[in-house]
């Protein structure tokens, strides 16, 4: 559809209209859903199922007494059970297997083994009360600051 230049405002309204009724296609071409959604977001692509490897003790005795549980209980599908559950079985043996790591030691361990080193004091350490300024505090006891001006800390000294 070519716009036309023009300086009146109103003649150009017109024009346009005159251009829009002339026109017979539809100038907006609505989507479906599926279309604009597909617009929006790129349809997932399917993933391909993998199909679990058969467990490894197929056909032993306690594959073959889970399968006739699963046949008892009606299961839809007693073979893929017993086989899940085998193969679960198997995979918790395995995880098993690689937590427990535990070291036995037969010789006596050294002094320095057995007793761990002291942890260190935290926080302030307080010096004894004849060397402390002499202020007592709200609580009643005597105050935990070193004296600096005679017999009172920085804080407890009067100032000029
Ligand atoms: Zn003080």
């Amino acid at each position: 559809m070519p716009l036309q230049i023009c300086t009146n405002y109103k003649v150009l309204v017109k024009n346009q209209l005159k251009l829009l009724s002339s026109e017979k296609d539809l100038v907006f071409q609505r989507l479906s859903c599926e279309q604009a959604r597909s617009r929006i977001r790129p349809l997932p692509i399917p993933k391909a199922k993998i199909t679990p490897l058969p467990p490894n003790e197929k056909g032993s005795e306690l594959w073959e007494k889970i399968y006739q549980n699963a046949i008892k209980s009606n299961h839809p599908n007693p073979e893929l059970m017993a086989d899940s559950a085998l193969r679960a079985r198997e995979r918790a043996l395995e995880i098993e297997k690689a937590r427990h790591l535990t070291q036995y030691i037969d010789k006596e361990p050294k002094h320095m083994e057995t007793a761990a080193a002291p942890a260190p004091k935290k926080g302030r350490t307080v010096p004894p009360p004849g060397l402390r300024c002499k202020a007592t505090k709200m609580d009643g006891k005597q105050c935990e600051f070193k004296c600096k001006n005679g017999d009172f800390c920085t804080k407890h000294s009067l100032k000029n």
